[in-house]
Order: C-alpha cells, then sequence, then structure tokens
C-alpha cells in the first residue's frame, strides 16, 4: 500500500517512520516544503516532555503523551544521546501561587507524570531556591527531554534506512497526491490552515535563547505563567539543557505572525538565567530566535475521512494541531494513526 506523509516536522516523520516499524507492507513517502535542518518550528522546541492540561482533555490526548513519554524514555536507554537527542533529566516543574510550596492538587501536575521516573513535592524552601522573585509551587521531576536538531535527523535517517523516500514540494490540495497513493496523511501542523482550509488553526509566537556554558547545566526549571497578560500572551520561564547549550525561554503570544526576535525579552530572559543558575552567570548568548506554535482551538486534530478524488476513493487522515506540545505528543499520536491505518491495509489486502 502506497502511503503519503506531508510534512516534516516531529510529527510527520514520527507518522512515517511508526507507520514503517509497524506494517512492512506499506511503501512511505514523506513530502514537504521544508526538511529539518531547515526553518521548520520542530526545530525550534524547548523539547521538554511535560504535558500541558487543557480544556479538552480527551482520553486520547492523554494516552497521546503517555505513549510519547514512555517511548522516549525507553529510546532514552536504547542507545547513545549524540545519536538521538533524548535524555532524562532531573527538574522542577512550578506555578506562581499565593505562598512560596502551597500544596497543589495532583491535577495541575503535567499529564506527562503519569510515566514521569520520579514526582515529589517541594518544600517552601526549595521552591525560594528556584525561584527568589515570585512565590510559587510545584515539583521535583526526573522527565525526558529531546533535543530536536538531534532527534529529527535520527528519525530522517532511520526513515531513510527503512526504505521510505522523500519528496520536496509544497502541496496545494490533497487532489495533487490523490492519484499516485492510498492513503494521505497530513502532518502540516500550521500548514493546515491552507491545504484543510482549518479556521481553528492559529500561530502562537515563543521567543528562546540558546546559551553555551563552561559546563554542562544538567538540570531543567519549568515556570509556568510568570508573568500573564489580559489579551492571553503570557511569559513561562524555562531553561532546559541541550548537550552543551542551554534553550532559555520563553514567550506565548498567541495570533503574532511575525517571527521578530524582541530585544527586550531577551535581556529579560538572559538576566534571569543568569540569576537563577550558577552555571549560567558565565554563559554567552550564541542565539535568540522565534518561532510559531501551530495551536488549534478546541483540540488536536487527528482522524480519517474518505473522499472521491476525481473518481477515486482517496483515505486521508489528518494528524496535525499539537499546539504547544507537539514533541511531547508526537509518538502517541503517530500510534493513533496506526490504528486508523490497520482497516485501510484489510482493505488494499483485499483489492
Ligand atoms: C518557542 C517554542 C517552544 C516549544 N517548546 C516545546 C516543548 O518544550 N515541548 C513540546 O512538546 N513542544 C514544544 N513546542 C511546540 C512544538 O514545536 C510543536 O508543537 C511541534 O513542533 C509541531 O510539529 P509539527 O510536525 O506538527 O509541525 P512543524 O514542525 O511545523 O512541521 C510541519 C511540516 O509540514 C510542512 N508543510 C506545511 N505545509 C505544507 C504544505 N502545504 N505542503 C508540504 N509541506 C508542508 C513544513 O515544511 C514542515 O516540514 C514549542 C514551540 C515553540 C515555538
Amino acid at each position: 500500500m502506497k502511503v503519503v506523509v506531508i510534512g516534516a516536522g516531529v510529527v510527520g516523520l514520527s507518522t512515517a517512520v511508526c507507520i514503517q516499524e509497524t506494517y512492512a507492507s506499506c511503501d512511505v513517502t514523506v513530502m514537504s516544503e521544508k526538511f529539518p535542518p531547515e526553518d521548520i518550528v520542530s526545530l525550534v522546541a524547548g523539547g521538554l516532555v511535560v504535558g500541558t492540561r487543557g480544556e479538552f482533555d480527551t482520553s486520547d490526548r492523554i494516552r497521546a503523551f503517555i505513549d510519547t513519554a514512555n517511548y522516549f524514555t525507553r529510546l532514552s536507554f536504547a542507545e547513545n544521546y549524540q545519536v538521538h537527542g533524548v535524555q532524562m533529566i532531573d527538574g522542577c516543574y512550578c506555578m506562581a501561587t499565593e505562598t512560596y510550596g502551597e500544596q497543589l492538587s495532583e491535577e495541575l501536575m503535567p499529564i506527562s507524570a503519569a510515566s514521569f521516573r520520579k514526582v515529589v513535592p517541594m518544600s517552601a524552601d526549595e521552591c525560594r531556591d528556584v525561584m527568589p522573585y515570585k512565590p510559587c509551587s510545584g515539583w521535583h521531576v526526573t522527565s525526558v527531554c529531546v533535543d530536536t536538531r538531534r532527534y529529527l535527523p535520527y528519525l530522517l535517517n532511520k526513515f531513510h534506512r527503512n526504505g521510505g523516500h522523500i519528496k520536496r514540494c509544497k502541496v496545494h490540495s490533497f487532489s495533487q497526491v490523490a492519484q499516485e497513493y492510498d492513503v494521505i496523511i497530513n502532518c502540516t501542523g500550521l500548514g493546515s490552515r491552507e491545504l484543510a482550509r482549518d479556521s481553528n488553526m492559529y500561530p502562537v509566537k515563543g521567543q528562546l535563547l540558546k546559551m553555551e556554558t563552561d559546563k554542562k547545566v544538567t538540570d531543567f526549571l519549568y515556570f509556568m505563567n510568570l508573568s500573564v497578560k489580559s489579551d492571553g500572551s503570557h511569559t513561562n520561564f524555562y531553561y532546559i539543557p541541550h548537550g552543551n547549550e542551554v534553550v532559555v525561554g520563553g514567550s506565548y503570544d498567541p495570533d503574532v505572525e511575525n517571527r521578530s526576535v524582541d530585544a527586550d525579552l531577551s535581556r529579560e530572559l538572559e538576566a534571569m538565567a543568569r540569576q537563577l543558575h550558577p552555571v549560567m552567570k558565565t554563559g554567552r548568548v550564541v542565539k535568540e530566535y522565534t518561532g510559531l506554535r501551530p495551536v488549534r482551538r478546541g483540540i488536536l486534530r487527528i482522524d480519517k475521512k474518505i473522499e472521491v478524488v476525481d473518481g477515486k476513493r482517496t483515505v486521508i487522515i489528518h494528524n496535525y494541531g499539537q499546539s504547544q506540545d507537539g514533541v511531547a505528543m508526537s509518538w502517541g499520536s503517530a500510534l493513533q494513526v496506526i490504528e486508523l491505518l490497520a482497516p485501510e491495509l484489510r482493505i488494499n489486502s483485499r483489492l
């Protein structure tokens, strides 16, 4: 069966490799306007696997987080970090509260916590040490962090080794590929605004910086909603190690499409990183950059549609809108596509 996956971000490449590994009879092509290491939002991500709670936490959404966290945990032990960029690290997951060290309900824990190796509430003193500027509470956790600059090439190599094909082009409509392939899988992220004509998709700009440090930073901090504005924009503060570098972020600006860097925000993030971590005190900022999260109003879209395109039965599976959690949901989303694909293999084998 001939399958085309449109999109070569973390969602598309995970889906393509997952299909190859599950259904050896599928001949898989990844078709995309851009491939790693080009400018793709998946390469901007901090890559922390936490799992943001949402208004629409369906069982499928929760399952995608847990399956992905379990997959990355296995991968972190299976091969070398230099090869795939996936590591287990200790860190603190915190949020602003009225006083330091308040008792938080379990419902505030990140979804992926179900597969974290450690989740221990922080004492008031520990919270004060981590964030002296704002009362907060949180947990010590051991989670997974993915350096997508290593992980995406790892997936792409795996896809080639499994016999996959790639084609570089922009897809303007599904009819462009319907005649050549039995199944089309749409993993175009924000590109689905046009390709799937989905008006629920919108960009949320995020800004980050990368620091180089003399010693390795070996822990992470994720502080939710450090400052929140009435328009829904907010600034989180996080630092996440990627090998010898540290990613420091970041902003969350809904409906902002321009990708210019705000120099004031960069200096704020830099100052905070220097104050909060002894190793970053003498770090050098090597890059300041932005990306647009592919956010979907409501919930991410993983579903299957059967359409007749130019007289041919065409199966279209959508897998996009992972919003601020595309890395943390990538493999779990791919596993849900596998379930939707299974009946098509049976139908195809009877033809
Ligand atoms: C600042 C920032 C920090 C983040 N931090 C985290 C984090 O810590 N953890 C986490 O889980 N997530 C994080 N994210 C979110 C994460 O980056 C995204 O959810 C994820 O990368 C989405 O992946 P994707 O494959 O759906 O989309 P993309 O990476 O955007 O890939 C889409 C692909 O589709 C292709 N494409 C689009 N339209 C077409 C078309 N018409 N024809 C052909 N090809 C097309 C593109 O070229 C690209 O290859 C962060 C995002 C930002 C901006």
